[in-house]
């Protein structure tokens, strides 16, 4: 492998010169302590920057093996050592730029989700850390004194700072929390639960904009009904004010279907969004460690505006005005109440266990009808089976969780195996309440949901309505940061996917998407198969297959893993999109 020197007498002899002589840097060089990849070179200093991979010995690291021995260790370890890198990063190459440059060098860390990434890779030999890097340039002419400052001095030091003799406690903490965090949530099931929220949690964030927790003397800690509490151990003990504890104890809330209510203002939201984000681990700090739900709950709002594709709603709309099917309904701009319906049998098409709604984001008539409405407009001409009518059987029928949060409107109390009522920010137990007052309130409402739930369809997505090409490109695929696909032509709108937390996840579904179409819809799987498939790649080989010029020595350094049903939504709101349905 070449040299660092020769490393610094190529970028010598190419100082001053045009842009494109960079394109002789790509390859291998053994620098001090650590090995440089040169994968790919921009093409000019405007371009999309250049992609480099720092190596070093897992020897000169010193982490110990049990960082790493099992899958969920290891994901953590690496997305704290990318956090490190990006702290790092800071130290080294800051101080030179200027506000409106881009950063010289980069490394795809997390924000307060830890999730499965391709920046930085650990094996048994060596740790190898995926970089971005804008090689320096005056106008067009190669700054080459500036280039081999940065790459044969700060990589190097970076390097050495970020990867190397780390301090063995830090890294340990924070794999152990990760661990905690991923073992409860595979035992919450056996517990008879779909989410826990621990004593002692933070849930309020700083702002709309911001995800990081509201600072601990403005928010008030989440303290767990007596009648609802839980204590479960868990697998390291861990510190809290310096003392250590085997056992963690919250709410815990059961399989069937939870009502949240309250006063506005009072926290209910921000409750349930806890419990949406509670699918992945978070960050030691977050507020949040110790919210864990189960992987399989989906939060569902309305939609107006969605395309929707073949969906089966049927159960919850039925006879639109002009006698328009919903048993295989489409529509280019859906309602708000087709949209939550369409939402709903999606979710379940793909495996969900649990449905997550709040009032905030649902379409009224999606939600409740109310007596005087009942007599108002005869069921006959109300096509909408409100989701009051539905959430009983589902749990009954089908084993599906809800939690609901609905503060406006007491229909809801028959239906509630739990009600849970904020006040102040602090859960209470009124469960015995509300279902006194249920069972005193003189003329109900009536069940007007006639025929039962049908059998959950499956479709089966057509291969050549995923179409990436766009102009002369066959294959055309950017993302614009966490809401926005542009697949060839056609634009995916994901504001309203509300789990999808990281751009790099976004990434990763674009990727996915053409990926599941070319090599596994094949008209006979469903959309439910072809995410299978998905899945046992990301678990057997990682999401470095997902790079459509995937070579071993070429690694996509900034995707992060989606779940089934964020790739699922995806695909449902490509517009394009062609499928039909297997009963
Ligand atoms: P609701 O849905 O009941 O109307 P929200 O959940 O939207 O209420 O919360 C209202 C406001 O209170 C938000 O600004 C939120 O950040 C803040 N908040 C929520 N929970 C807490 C808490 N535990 N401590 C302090 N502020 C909180
Ligand atoms: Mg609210």
């Amino acid at each position: 492998m070449p040299s660092g020197d020769e490393l610094r007498r190529i970028l010598k002899r190419i100082d001053g010169r045009g842009y494109k002589a960079y394109g002789e840097i790509r390859g291998q060089f053994e620098l001090s302590g650590c090995c440089c990849f040169v994968d790919h070179v921009q093409g000019d200093p405007f371009a999309a920057p250049s992609k480099l991979r720092l190596r070093v010995a897992l020897l000169d690291t010193a982490l110990s093996s049990d960082l790493f021995e099992n899958p969920v260790r290891g994901f953590a370890l690496e997305d704290w050592l990318a956090r490190r890198l990006r702290a790092s990063i800071g130290n080294h190459t800051e101080e030179s730029r200027r506000s409106d440059e881009r950063p010289t060098i980069s490394v795809d860390a997390g924000g307060q989700e830890v999730l499965q990434r391709t920046a930085v890779v650990v094996t048994a030999d060596w740790v190898e850390a995926r970089l971005e890097v804008n090689l320096p340039a005056n106008g067009r002419r190669i700054l080459g004194r500036r280039a081999e400052a940065l790459l044969c001095d700060a990589l190097p030091r970076l390097a050495s700072d970020a990867l190397c003799q780390l301090p063995p406690d830090d890294a340990r903490r924070f794999v152990d929390a990760v661990e905690n965090q991923e073992d409860l949530r595979s035992r919450l099931a056996s517990l008879g639960l779909i989410a826990f929220v621990g004593d002692g949690a933070l849930l309020p964030r700083e702002s709309g904009a911001s995800d990081r927790p509201l600072p601990a003397d403005a928010a008030v800690p989440f303290v767990a009904p007596e009648s609802l509490r839980v204590e479960v151990d868990v697998l390291h003990p861990y510190e809290v004010n310096g003392e250590v504890r085997r056992s963690v104890t919250g709410l815990g809330i059961r399989r069937g279907v939870t009502l949240i209510v309250g006063g506005g203002y009072h926290g209910k939201s921000t409750l349930l969004r806890a419990i949406e984000r509670g699918i992945y681990p978070h960050i030691p700090g977050d507020g949040r460690e110790w919210v864990i739900s189960d992987g399989q709950l989906v939060k569902i709002r309305a939609e107006d505006g969605r395309r929707v594709e073949q969906v089966d709603i049927d159960s919850f709309i039925h006879d639109l005005p002009r006698g328009r099917s919903t048993g295989a309904f489409d529509s280019d701009d859906a309602s708000g109440s087709t949209s939550q319906a369409a939402n709903i049998v999606e979710a379940l098409e793909v495996g969900a266990t649990g449905l997550l709604l709040d009032e905030d984001t649902s379409a009224t008539n999606f939600m409740v009808r109310d007596a005087r409405m009942q007599e108002l407009i005869q069921k006959r001409h109300e096509p909408i089976t409100p989701f009051v009518e539905r959430v009983r059987e589902l749990w009954e029928t089908f084993s599906i969780s809800t939690v609901l949060v609905m503060g406006g409107c007491g229909d809801y109390f028959e239906a509630a195996d739990v009600v849970i009522a904020m006040r102040e920010f602090q859960p209470i137990d009124v469960t015995a309440e509300a279902k006194q007052i249920a069972a005193g309130t003189a003329a109900p409402r009536r069940n007007e949901a006639g025929s039962p739930i049908g059998p959950l369809s499956a479709r089966i997505p057509i291969a050549q309505s995923f179409d990436p090409s766009r102009g002369r490109r066959e294959v055309s695929i950017k993302t614009r940061g966490r809401e926005r696909i542009e697949f060839g032509r056609t634009d995916i709108d994901l504001r309203a996917v509300e789990q999808l937390v990281d751009a790099s996840q976004t990434r990763a579904i674009a990727s996915a998407i053409h990926l599941a179409a070319t090599r596994f819809m094949d008209g006979s799987r469903t959309l439910a198969e072809a995410l299978d498939e998905i899945d046992a790649l990301f678990d057997s080989r990682g999401l470095d297959e997902l790079d459509p010029r995937h070579r071993p020595e070429r690694h996509p350094g900034n995707y992060a893993r989606p779940r089934r049903f964020e790739i699922a939504a995806a695909i449902n709101r490509l517009r394009t999109v062609r499928m039909k349905q297997r009963r």
